[in-house]
């Protein structure tokens, strides 16, 4: 492709994902309340004032109106800029990474849907089935595209993903997470991982590919760790209160969606 058509792509590709992140914000507020996404349309959560178009420009319409509802002048929460912005930066790594291809796109997609499961998972302690299914999804056109195309575009020592091994880490990365629940609940009497997460790990699996989402349920349990040792460094861990894996399984899957494939080439290079 041209360097300059491609470079537009790309600048179009980074408007879309600022777009997209703004739709988040909406996603992360309704969909745990069981609001419809797209009626009624925007308004303050304050006064219920409508959101005019202008004032409802990814980042731009926080800077201008100073993080403040035109209407009432009460704060806008910090959360949808932060959602906005970092979006956009997710996408941007992704497009670095692994150029304009179709893997691109499935790995900013679900770099989103991670995004708006960090937020809902800590503020309400759920991962609902349709941000679930819709990585599954992803899944599903990784699986099928990888018949055709089994290397994954962008990074050096990358090695092909051959296409059963996406099924294999979808059901496979589910039963492990059934077992661990399984477990726990039978030695401590009580639910350790939510349904959300063992249904989230199994349509990472799928996407991901079982080599990556194993390395992903590594990391998330190594994430997770370090928060709770900070927490109980700095005495504020509370063992009664629920705890949300969500955020570090999200965390984890995107770093390994971005550098799972390539350190597992590395590794295999090593023999
Ligand atoms: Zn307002």
């Amino acid at each position: 492709m041209d360097g300059t058509v491609e470079l537009l792509c790309k600048i179009f590709l980074g408007l879309i994902g600022l777009c997209v992140g703004s739709f988040l914000n909406v996603l992360i507020y309704r969909l745990p309340l069981g609001i419809n996404l797209a009626s009624p349309p925007s308004h303050c959560p304050q006064c219920n004032a409508k959101i005019k178009w202008y004032d409802n420009i990814p980042l731009l319409s926080y800077l201008i109106l100073g993080g403040k509802c035109r209407n009432c002048k009460k704060k806008i929460p910090f959360r949808y800029f932060a959602v906005e912005l970092g979006n956009v930066l997710l996408w941007i790594a992704v497009l670095i990474l692994f150029d304009l291809s179709v893997y691109a796109v499935v790995y900013a997609l679900l770099a989103s849907a991670l995004l708006a499961i960090v937020f809902i998972d800590a503020e309400h302690g759920i991962i609902p089935d349709s941000l679930n299914l819709f990585i599954a999804g992803l899944g599903v056109v990784v699986t099928v595209y990888s018949i055709f195309y089994p290397e994954i575009a962008g990074m050096v020592g990358t090695y092909a993903v051959a296409w059963w091994e996406y099924l294999v880490g979808g059901a496979g990365a589910m039963l492990l997470y059934l077992a661990v629940y399984g477990l726990y609940k039978l030695i401590r009497k009580r639910e350790g991982l939510g349904g959300g997460d063992i249904k989230l790990m199994g349509a990472l699996g799928l996407v991901l590919g079982y080599r990556s989402v194993l390395l992903c349920i590594g990391l998330s349990a190594v994430l997770a760790c370090i928060y709770l040792a900070v927490l109980a460094a700095k005495r504020k861990l509370k063992a009664e209160k629920p705890f949300a894996f969500g955020p570090f399984i999200a965390a984890a899957a995107y770093l390994c969606a971005l550098f799972g494939n390539c350190l597992i080439g590395l590794y295999l290079g090593l023999f």
